[in-house]
């Protein structure tokens, strides 16, 4: 189809397939992937080439599934990696980096695999575009879609955040709101695509839309000096992030774009959605489907796609793998605010709170180059915070009010 791509692949039984909208393969069911001609594009692509390119995701095309350079983009991607020396510090790591995503256009890494998908959709020629979503898909979808001009459907549970409700349609997609967990909303999308032959991003496009978060990993690379980190915590939700971030990685090492490394990749998930934790834990990549119970709504998929994937990976780096509670999110949410300003949603605060414990139990090495993965902004799940923030102290516009209360907050803040 192209000289880059050379169509789909499935991943467990190497059948090759057109690169057209269909993501599991015919014969063994296992999903598909997109599969390069690295030979190709290793005889084009250079630092200096990247470096010139766009200061979006898209300075990567020559390793992103798209034919054409007519792109649908919102300046996505080159977010900040910034080293986190305060955080670092409480945490006894001294090289800890945090990559800030809940800064794209959208507030989550969920532009990245958009643009991708919807580029992609634009040139198989739908003019319908539509997502299963927990929330920060959904937001995106409905931003990309309206820019490019598609026809937009996102689905979600219906007892979503109200800030990925608003998030979202504000962009006048149509909302359908599904009154049933994730993957309930998954099973009915799979349906609705078979019907109704769209884009759904993250179905029948799913071959292209992963492949946008692999530029986590083009970024990271590029913001070190063209080096891979010795460490990465990344949040699971389908586990397909942590997969791909490992990807990109790979892909820059097989075209000489960085040296060879060794990166260990470990995987954060709540307590009460961590199925492909418990994989680990029990030394194996078979994932057994849970029910949800978090408030890390955006993490809260029990039957998770790419879960077998991440599992393995995480074993085979000899990552770490751990689990936050709702206690321990809202702190990891807080604690990230206080030491480095970064108000993340709950998916981050998961992050946080497992990078805490990896450190503490030692899986993380004082010294390790590590990146930890913030994937959304706290403006989306403020519920999730509420009660824990600093309190309004609310006063007449006297000064002598301003006085009592000045007293009284100098007290509180002397005592600690
Ligand atoms: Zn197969």
């Amino acid at each position: 189809m192209s000289q880059k791509i050379k169509g789909l692949k499935c991943k467990e039984c190497g059948r090759l397939y057109p690169a057209d909208p269909i993501h599991v393969c015919e014969f063994c069911f296992g999903p598909l992937e997109v599969d390069y001609n690295y030979d190709f594009i290793k005889r084009s692509l250079t630092h200096g080439k990247i470096e010139s390119g766009p200061h979006t995701l898209w300075r990567y095309w020559d390793l992103l599934p798209v034919v054409t350079d007519n792109v649908v983009s919102i300046h996505e991607g080159m977010t900040p990696l910034f080293h986190a020396k305060r955080l670092g510090a409480e945490l006894g790591l001294s090289n800890l980096f945090i990559k800030n995503d809940s800064v794209n256009p959208t507030y989550s890494f969920k532009d990245r695999v958009v643009s991708v998908a919807l580029s992609r959709a634009r040139e198989l020629g739908f003019d319908t575009v539509a997502c299963a979503s927990t929330g920060n898909l959904a937001g995106s979808v409905a931003a990309y879609g309206a820019v490019a001009g598609f026809k937009t459907f996102v689905f979600m549970p219906a007892d979503l955040e109200s800030g990925k409700i608003i998030g979202a349609g504000i962009y006048d997609p149509v909302i359908v709101g599904v009154r049933g967990n994730y993957d309930e909303v998954n099973r009915l999308c799979a349906e609705v695509a078979d019907t109704f032959k769209w884009a759904f991003v993250n179905v029948n496009l799913r071959p292209y839309y992963s492949e946008g978060s692999k530029t986590l990993a083009f970024e990271t690379a590029e913001q070190l000096g063209w080096r891979a980190p010795d460490h990465c915590v990344v949040p699971a939700a389908s586990g397909s992030l942590l997969t791909k971030i490992h990807k990109g990685f790979k892909e820059l090492e097989l075209i000489g774009l960085i040296p060879k490394h060794k990166t260990r990749m470990s995987v954060a998930q709540a307590e009460g959605c961590g199925p492909v934790v418990t994989a680990i834990r029990e030394k194996t990549d078979i994932v057994r489907p849970v029910r949800p119970r978090t408030i890390a709504k955006s993490l809260a998929i029990g039957n998770p796609a790419d879960g077998p994937y991440a599992a393995r990976i995480v074993q085979d780096t000899h990552g770490g793998a751990d689990t936050a509670t709702d206690a321990e999110i809202v702190e990891g949410i807080r604690t990230l605010a206080r030491t480095e300003g970064v108000f993340t949603e709950t998916a981050g605060g998961v992050t946080v709170a497992v990078l805490k414990k990896l450190a503490k139990t030692g899986i993380i090495s004082s010294d390790e180059l590590v990146v930890a993965y913030i994937t959304g902004n706290g403006l989306k799940t403020i519920e999730a915070v509420s009660g824990h923030t600093a309190p309004m102290n609310e006063i007449s516009p006297l000064l002598s009010e301003f006085r009592e209360l000045y007293d009284r907050v100098s007290v509180r803040s002397v005592q600690g």
